[in-house]
């Protein structure tokens, strides 16, 4: 069967690592038609836009795409196309599993975590209002008439919306996910503590849940301050981790250290009946051209559709090839030598010829 995938390479170093993977996945033999469609810095060149509406109508059709990152600029220019992508296609369950691998070196053994991140909503949801504006000095007093507490005029504002409707839905995809890989324990993120209504909300709907898993699967939750620590201590105690998005993103990183870095760390933005394939690490700019970059977090990300296709014999032939490469720690780049300066480190697309050469079919 030939499965159609919307490519998107994205910008910054994001069309060397989508090549890369994209060679990997075709070297499993697999049959892919690429539908190759342009978001980001390039879209805006060539339509003006940075997500144009063929992108989006692309992933409608084929269900599936495999994306590169996209630039976001800092407190400027346009706003997220990777959250806006995720945001129009309701790919509500961000999936970032935080795997060792032998070979890569990090301060942490054996670890396997698996994030899932709520991608619809919290303070990601986009809705601002900056400092000065009309808009925002009537919130301002809309608030202060409201709660009885002020806030300073030169303020600026984000909204936090978390609903029980989405609070749910991640948690109930998050036990459904421990179900389905055989996983024994579902950590809900919190600061109910603090933001009472929001967090609170979202503790109350994973409790909720996690009522028609019991005897199944063990739910716990951990104050996000809290479980920064633990995580540095003793991450080998968690399994699956359930966050509202920010959270969901900050800890996305921190597990991405645990297991050698950003260069390793694959993920999924999943939906009802659709998913975007997508590394945790950014488009790292100052990269972008040099044939540097590790390409295995694209690639296992790469891995992660090819489950998510039923290709689950391809899915595992691929990432046995990422990881006798990285065992073997010759052919891989810079980042993952012992030291940054290794005359013998490779480049991407070089990392990936020799992912492609172990490839057993
Ligand atoms: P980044 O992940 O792009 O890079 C941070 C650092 O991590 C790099 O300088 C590099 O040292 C290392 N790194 C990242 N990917 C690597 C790889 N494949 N191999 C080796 N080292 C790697 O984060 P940033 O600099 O904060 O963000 C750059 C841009 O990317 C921003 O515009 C940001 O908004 C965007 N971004 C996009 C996505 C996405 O597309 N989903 C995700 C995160 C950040």
């Amino acid at each position: 069967m030939t499965h159609k995938v919307t490519l998107i390479p994205g910008d910054g170093i994001g069309p060397e690592v989508s090549l890369a993977a994209k060679r990997c996945i075709e070297a499993t033999g697999v049959k892919i038609e690429w539908e190759e469609v342009v978001a980001g810095e390039a879209a805006l060149k060539d339509y003006g836009e940075v997500l144009p509406k063929k992108v989006i109508d692309s992933v409608k059709k084929n269900k599936v795409a495999l994306k590169g990152p996209i630039i976001t600029p800092i407190g400027k220019g346009f706003r997220s196309v990777n959250v806006a992508i995720r945001h129009a296609l309701d790919l509500y369950a961000c999936l970032r599993p935080a795997k060792s691998y032998p070979g890569v070196k990090s301060q942490y053994k054996d670890i396997d975590l698996v994030i899932v991140r709520e991608n619809s909503e919290d303070l990601y949801a986009g809705i601002e209002f900056e400092n000065g504006q009309p808009q925002t000095k009537d919130l301002i007093a809309q608030i202060e008439k409201l709660s009885a507490k002020s806030i300073r005029p030169d303020s600026a504002i984000s909204i936090k919306p978390i609903s029980q409707f989405a609070s749910e839905r991640i948690a109930r995809f998050a036990f459904e996910y421990a179900l389905k890989e055989n996983r024994k324990k579902v950590t809900a993120v919190h600061k109910a503590n603090i933001m009472k209504f929001t967090d609170g909300l979202f503790l109350e709907s994973c409790r909720k849940v996690a009522q028609d898993y019991v005897g199944k699967v063990e739910f716990t939750d951990a104050i996000v301050d809290n479980m920064c620590m633990q995580l540095v201590q003793k991450p080998n105690d968690y399994d699956i981790l359930v966050l509202p998005n920010l959270y969901g993103d900050i800890i996305s990183d921190l597990c991405a250290g645990l297991i050698g870095g950003l260069g390793i760390a694959s993920g999924a933005n999943i939906g009802k009946d659709m998913a975007v394939f997508e590394a945790v690490h950014g488009s790292a700019p100052k990269y972008a051209g040099k044939n540097k970059v590790n390409p295995t977090a694209m690639i296992l990300s790469g891995v992660l559709m090819l489950r998510y296709l039923k290709e689950d014999k391809a899915a595992q032939a691929l990432e046995t090839a990422v990881k006798e490469i990285l065992a073997e720690g010759k052919s891989v780049t810079y980042d993952l030598k012992p030291r940054r300066d290794d005359p013998s480190s490779v480049g991407t697309q070089e990392m990936a010829d020799a992912i492609i050469k172990k490839i057993k079919k």
